[in-house]
């Protein structure tokens, strides 16, 4: 399988290293093919502006990537961006990302969710089975919107929900279902395989992916992308392969190929 990688972000966004020029040295180094840049979107507002760049930084993210592309003709590099499923501002992700600065793509995630109109944050709080109901409708209703390449990590609810029910494994195939309906594959992250385990229900487990989530997806038959979400330019590719070892597991296909074809003629 050729290495390609969606998933790569650049220290704008305050809580990665490097610029775009070093995770393409690192990617040609590591045999990376197609690498595409997916950094944390800015916002028109101050919106949980800590972990992203500011919109001050959008032409920097831009010129870097052009440069980038410049340097390194060897490497296919697409510019995109990682955006929460927000319908206040999917007109400023289509409109001024795509439309004015020349995205080619963007990934969907979950970081925020809503919940009866309200954000709730994924970090630093547990989530009851109602929360993840709401957890489960946002992911749907931002996986059918049909504005996204592909939805990243979407066992992410595993760093706030602990001990699986009978409703995990119905809100996971809610979002599977989804996802096959749509055609929208679901990502196998890299990033929540090399953060630290955590102990849930006696047993050491990661904070995600879930294994649990990805037998129901399984089951359901989804299309997979696998991607290190590389926070460092050493990341690039690290440990995509065992991404790919999750998806084999539950005999799911892997479409990264099949994504970059999408962008032969850009
Ligand atoms: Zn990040
Ligand atoms: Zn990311």
């Amino acid at each position: 399988m050729e290495r390609i990688n969606f998933h790569t972000h650049t220290r704008l966004c305050k809580h990665a290293d490097g610029i775009p020029a070093d995770y393409c040295r690192e990617a040609v180094e590591q045999g990376v093919m197609v690498l595409g840049f997916s950094d944390h979107t800015p916002y028109p507002v101050a919106r949980w502006s800590s972990v992203r760049m500011d919109i001050e930084q959008l032409p920097q993210y831009v010129e870097w990537i052009r440069q980038a592309q410049d340097e390194f003709p060897q490497l296919k590099i697409i510019m995109g961006m990682e955006c929460e499923y927000d319908p206040e501002h999917m007109n400023f992700f289509m409109d001024e990302l795509v439309g004015k600065w020349g995205c080619k793509y963007l990934i969907g995630a979950a970081h925020h969710y809503l919940s009866k109109g309200e954000w709730v944050g994924l970090y630093g709080r547990s989530m009851d089975d109602k929360l993840l109901w709401d957890y489960t409708d946002y992911l749907i209703e931002g996986i059918s919107s049909g504005k996204f390449l592909f939805w990243a990590h979407p066992d992410v609810f595993g760093v706030c929900y602990k001990g699986w029910t009978s409703e995990a494994d119905a809100c996971s195939k809610a979002i599977c279902e989804a996802a096959a309906s749509a055609g929208i594959p679901l990502e196998i992250n890299g990033y929540g395989l090399r953060k630290p385990m955590i102990e849930d229900s006696g047993e050491m487990r990661h904070l995600y992916p879930l294994r649990k989530f990805w037998d129901v997806a399984g089951e359901v038959g989804v299309k997979v992308v696998v991607c290190s979400d590389a926070h460092s330019p050493k990341d690039v590719w690290n440990n995509t392969d065992k991404c790919v070892e999750w998806a084999e597991r539950v005999g799911l296909q892997v479409v990264n190929e099949e994504l970059a074809r999408h962008f032969d003629c850009t």
